[in-house]
């Protein structure tokens, strides 16, 4: 092939946070020159030590070995690293506006405004941080605007569709590639980084960058969708004394419905869905897409509301108040297998108990420095017998593993009372009740 005998593209990723630290080094591991920018000068320090600044599983593993092999650098210098660099992606956060249900541009447009003035030679820059339709467009203009002059410069979109907990996975044999607003050259370039995916069989979509723009957000918006769909059944449920996880296994059996992101509980939280689906909503009401709005809008409402929910039934199994009750959180991670706890639904719940007054104290068997540092008033314990020892109420928020395959016989001796709330329709209703517990559930088993 042509491009073959051409010297590999040399990468820079610029943000290094759950998604740039994850992307830098599995572009690393697929054998090209990687260098990882952040601007945060304590995850620069971790990374170039060779270790990853928060949890994910495998990561680890990558980043030393790819550090230690030399094809993997970071940095806090944005200039040193575009001067060596061929393809510039980037990967920095785009949260939700204080005020505002709009995503946060201001650090992509300083992403993309830094690369283009650093540039010393031709170059691609590839977004893949999760943004709202026209983003891509204005920042094309934004860059066109301060890239030295004889530098020529294209910017495309290439969003990220990988799940914390399976990060490194799904960015090494990601379920699609999406190319957004690519010339022939840079639809080139991309399949050569992306090479090796795509011979294992990813398939790749070549889209005009608003397409690629909306495919991230509107695969988003309809997982909330589906989730907050189970839990509005999950209430009709508990109305008509019937199982939603029985209800939801019975419909995951048509193909055309699928399983996942069936499971009613808590609703979801994280970095990216509930802000994504909140960017979209005011992006499509500035577009005049006015179905969109309506629709997300109950999808959030949906959501929040299962917070309460967990609330009022703790209000219930407590006799109205919690105030002085000693309750045991298990979870304070937005869901297993992370320790982040962005737009916690767990850690949401485990604040407004102890708002009400209760003594709360929280386990997370990852989570328990990024909770701390959010909400440092609530009680933690470092194992989930500390966390219940005296517990008036146990409360499981995250379907950790080791949540759900806890002894309710061995706790049962180590609480004050057996009543536990199951926010995540994760525990064995039937063991938990033979071992002398008393279990509310989302929409599942009947109270007893
Ligand atoms: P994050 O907050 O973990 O990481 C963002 C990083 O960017 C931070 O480390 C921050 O210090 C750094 N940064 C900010 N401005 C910078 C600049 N000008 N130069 C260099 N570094 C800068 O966020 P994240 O979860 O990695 O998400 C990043 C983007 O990826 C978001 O748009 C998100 O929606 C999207 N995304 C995230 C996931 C996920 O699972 N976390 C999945 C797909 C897409």
């Amino acid at each position: 092939k042509k491009t073959a005998d051409q010297p590999a593209p040399r990468i820079s990723v610029i943000g290094t946070g759950y998604l740039g630290a994850t992307h830098a080094a599995a572009m690393a591991e697929l054998g090209f020159d990687v260098v990882g920018v952040d601007t945060d000068p304590r995850k620069v320090k971790e990374l170039k030590e060779g270790r990853a600044p928060f949890f994910e599983p495998g990561l680890p593993e990558l980043i030393r070995r790819n550090v230690a092999a030399g094809r993997l650098t970071f940095t806090t210098d944005l200039a040193e690293a575009v001067a060596v660099s061929d393809v510039h992606f980037i990967c920095v956060g785009t949260p939700q506006q204080s005020g505002s249900f709009a995503a946060n541009l201001s650090y992509v447009e300083a992403a993309a405004r830094g690369i283009a003035e650093n540039l010393t030679h031709d170059g691609l820059i590839v977004g893949k941080s999760t943004v709202p339709v026209g983003t891509g467009a204005r920042l094309r203009a934004i860059v066109a605007d301060a890239v030295p002059a004889g530098i020529d410069v294209e910017l495309v979109w290439n969003p990220e569709f990988l799940r914390e907990g399976k990060a490194v996975e799904d960015t090494l044999s990601p379920d699609r590639l999406v190319f957004g607003g690519t010339s022939a050259r840079s639809e080139a370039t991309l399949r050569r980084i992306y090479q090796k995916p795509i011979a294992e069989g990813s398939p790749v979509l070549v889209a005009d960058l608003p397409t690629a723009e909306l495919v991230k957000v509107s695969a988003n918006a309809f997982l909330a969708t589906k989730i907050s769909f189970i839990n509005a059944i999950a209430e009709v449920c508990d109305a008509a004394g019937a199982d939603v996880s029985l209800l939801a296994d019975a419909l995951g059996h048509d193909k055309r419905i699928g399983r996942q992101f069936l499971n009613a509980g808590l609703g979801f939280g994280g970095g990216c869905l509930p802000k994504d689906i909140r960017a979209l909503m005011h992006r499509s009401n500035e577009l005049g897409a006015h179905a969109a709005v309506g629709l997300l809008q109950q999808v959030d409402e949906i959501n929040m509301g299962r917070r309460q929910r967990v609330m009022d039934l703790a209000l219930k199994a407590l006799g109205g108040s919690v105030l002085n009750r000693r309750i045991g959180v298990l979870g304070a991670a937005f869901k297993p297998h992370t320790d982040d706890v962005r737009d916690s639904p767990a850690l949401n719940v485990a604040a407004a108990l102890h708002l009400r007054g209760a003594q709360v104290v929280v386990y997370d068997p990852q989570a328990r420095e990024t909770a701390q540092r959010l909400f440092p008033t609530l009680g933690y314990a470092d194992s989930t017998e500390e966390a219940l020892t005296g517990a008036d109420l146990t409360v499981v928020l995250t379907e950790w593993d080791e949540f759900t395959s806890a002894d309710p016989a061995a706790l049962a001796s180590i609480v004050r009372n057996r009543t536990v709330i199951d926010g995540r329709n994760c525990l064995d209703a039937g063991t938990w009740s033979r071992a002398g517990w008393s279990l509310y559930a989302m929409g599942t088993v009947p109270e007893v």
